[in-house]
């Protein structure tokens, strides 16, 4: 089961994308997550992107389109992957799509989460990442995924680990417009993307707005 998901960020992307590995027990292959272990590693690769992720810019094409496409080759992948946070532009788009094409490969569901500019951007900035598993959703801002209370401290709502960390990039404003600037774009960035991929499959459309188990009821419904 090879499966694409796109969302801006802060429309619940990847906490919809936990619960569709979980029914497809395919690797969630985000590629922010990627770039932020490798950073954390220091490798390479990670020297390479940490700029471009800290101003809120794309990591150049060159270096994130052969990652992601030798990623899919790895052993976990032979029976399906689901897609997150890749492709983030045309270019990426078409350079995938040729890619599966050339190894005979599908795209089983390409699913697009649909939210405002603005709803987004005050998701990001109440996002809260839990130091045990970053699957699990914490956000300030949103009712249904508040972290829990310990003794007058934020806890992960779902382990009750005591490390909730924001990223420094869901704090910056700027980066934040910068990232929503790219995803909104349809003439070369994410929606231009998607748009490509309607072209060519149907492409499975849910609203963001309501509450995470809302979305993934309406997304698991369309995915039958
Ligand atoms: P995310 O965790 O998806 O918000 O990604 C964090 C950052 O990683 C982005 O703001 C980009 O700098 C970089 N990044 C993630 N995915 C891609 C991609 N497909 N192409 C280029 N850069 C990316």
């Amino acid at each position: 089961m090879n499966i694409l998901i796109f969302g801006p960020n802060g429309s619940g992307k990847g906490t919809q994308g936990a619960i569709i590995q979980k029914k497809f027990g395919v690797p969630h292959i985000e590629t922010g997550v990627i770039f932020r272990d490798n950073i954390k590693k220091g490798t390479e690769l990670g020297k390479k992107a940490k700029d471009y992720i800290d101003r809120g810019e794309l990591v150049p094409d060159e270096i994130t389109v052969p990652m992601i496409l030798n990623r899919l080759k790895e052993a976990d992948c032979a029976s399906g992957w689901l897609l997150d946070g890749f492709p983030r532009n045309l270019v990426q788009a078409e350079a995938l799509w040729n890619a599966l094409a050339k190894e005979n490969m599908k795209l089983d569901y390409v699913i697009e989460i649909i939210l405002d500019r603005q709803t987004s951007k005050n998701r990001i900035m109440g996002r809260r990442l839990c130091a045990a598993d970053n699957n699990h959703p914490n956000n300030i801002f949103i009712d249904a995924i508040k972290p829990a209370e310990k003794d007058g401290k934020l806890v992960c709502r779902v382990c009750g680990c005591e490390t909730l960390t924001a990223r420094a990039d869901d704090q910056d404003e700027a980066a934040i417009d910068k990232r929503h600037n790219i995803y909104y774009d349809t003439t070369t960035g994410t929606l231009a993307g998607v748009n490509y991929f309607k072209e060519r499959v149907k492409v499975i459309e849910v609203s963001g707005v309501p509450g995470v188990k809302e979305v993934s009821e309406d997304l698991l419904k369309k995915l039958g």
